[in-house]
């Protein structure tokens, strides 16, 4: 055995499934449903038709993706040298692992949220704990208690699957009692009524994270950033591939983030149908809590003792997927994304067909 022991012992991170048959509809891994803003695009054909060699792909890209962040800290009212930008918001949680967590060394996560960060404790050699959300998805006072090896928290806010938030005041307390870092992970706070990137400036020890990957429709480009108090983006900076943003991946994202107008265009059609979806699965008898996301999760209660598995398998065989998750001891459910409404009155139309005819006819599902 040549590799690390932690890294043999790891089972590795599953990315959400990607379908074989065309025509699929993915509402599994919350990509937006919408094309990019043209501006995007834009900037990446200005880069491969330009004839000018120093901005074109022969020189290496900006190292910090100045632009990017001059543009950003314009939009959020920071100043450019609290913006950290990577290949991916998962580049971005990467770079935080490695920047503060040693091996050995000790990460608190809540459960059920986003998989990856126990991967990226595994990866480092570091320990992680799971702290519990209750049935009205809070969180107890353990999860801000300080604890020998403790280096970094991680909390998406809205969180995934649930889609809920913690409130700014409940953010601003676990962080007052942490000895480390809180990393508020921001991939869908854009569909959410508020967000905490002031917090940053209010508290040396919060970090929030972002990524275009959802409210900007460019999960396919790969770009992420987080802001920090600067000495610590200083540090991360020492962290980060030299390049780990592309010429392409910089432009393209600097004129998606510049592009307001879209993003709130965008941000009204997801809302508008993530409560027709919302209002859907409740009327067809799923516990649906309200999701600040552009997805949602759900429950349904007379499914207690069977799974929600053939659910998602018979979507799977009529084109629609989403996400079966199982968390074990806290159950299992569905997540979906908010597609167009034309996908979502179709993939309601099968549950209800599914529901009709598998729990009114007194049937378990096994
Ligand atoms: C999607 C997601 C990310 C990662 O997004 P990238 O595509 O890597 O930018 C990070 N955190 C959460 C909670 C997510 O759901």
């Amino acid at each position: 055995m040549y590799e690390r022991p932690e890294i043999h012992a790891m089972a590795g991170y599953v990315p959400g499934e990607q379908p074989k048959r065309n025509g699929t509809v993915k509402l599994n891994t919350n990509e937006n449903p919408y094309r990019a803003s043209e501006k995007a695009y834009d900037a990446i054909r200005e880069i491969c038709d330009s004839r000018n060699n120093a901005s074109g792909l022969s020189r290496y890209p900006n190292p910090p993706a100045q632009p990017f962040r001059e543009a950003a800290a314009e939009i959020y009212g920071v100043e450019p040298e609290t913006v950290l930008c990577g290949n991916g918001s998962d580049d971005i949680l990467t770079i935080l692992t490695r920047t503060f967590v040693g091996s050995g060394e000790l990460i608190r996560l809540p459960r059920p949220s986003y998989i990856l960060y126990a991967s990226l404790a595994e990866i480092q050699g570091a320990r992680y704990e799971e702290i519990l959300f209750d049935e009205n998805w809070r969180l107890p006072p353990a999860f801000a208690e300080a604890k020998d090896g403790l280096k970094l928290v991680f909390l998406p806010n809205p969180n995934s699957p649930s889609g809920t938030v913690l409130s700014k005041g409940t953010i601003l307390e676990i962080a007052e009692r942490l000895p480390c870092p809180l990393i508020v992970d921001e991939a869908y706070a854009d569909f959410s009524e508020f967000h905490c990137i002031d917090l940053v400036s209010q508290r040396e020890n919060i970090i929030v994270t972002r990524t275009l990957s959802k409210a900007y429709a460019l999960a396919g480009l790969r770009f992420g950033y987080l802001f920090a108090p600067p000495n610590l983006v200083e540090q991360m900076l020492k962290v980060k591939d030299s390049y780990n943003c592309d010429a392409l991946s910089i432009a393209a994202a600097t004129a998606a983030i510049c592009d307001t107008e879209w993003q709130q265009e965008n941000r009204r059609t997801i809302l508008a149908t993530r409560k027709r979806l919302t209002e859907g699965m409740r009327t067809l008898g799923f516990a649906v809590p309200d999701s600040q996301a552009n997805f949602i999760w759900c429950v349904h209660p007379s499914l207690k003792t069977a799974s929600h598995k053939p659910i998602y398998e018979y979507l799977k065989q009529n084109g629609y997927l989403v996400r079966y998750m199982n968390y074990g001891v806290s159950g299992d459910g569905l997540r979906i994304s908010v597609g167009t409404d034309e996908q979502i009155d179709e993939c309601l139309a099968l549950i209800r067909q599914f529901v009709s005819t598998e729990i009114s006819s007194g049937t378990s599902l096994t």
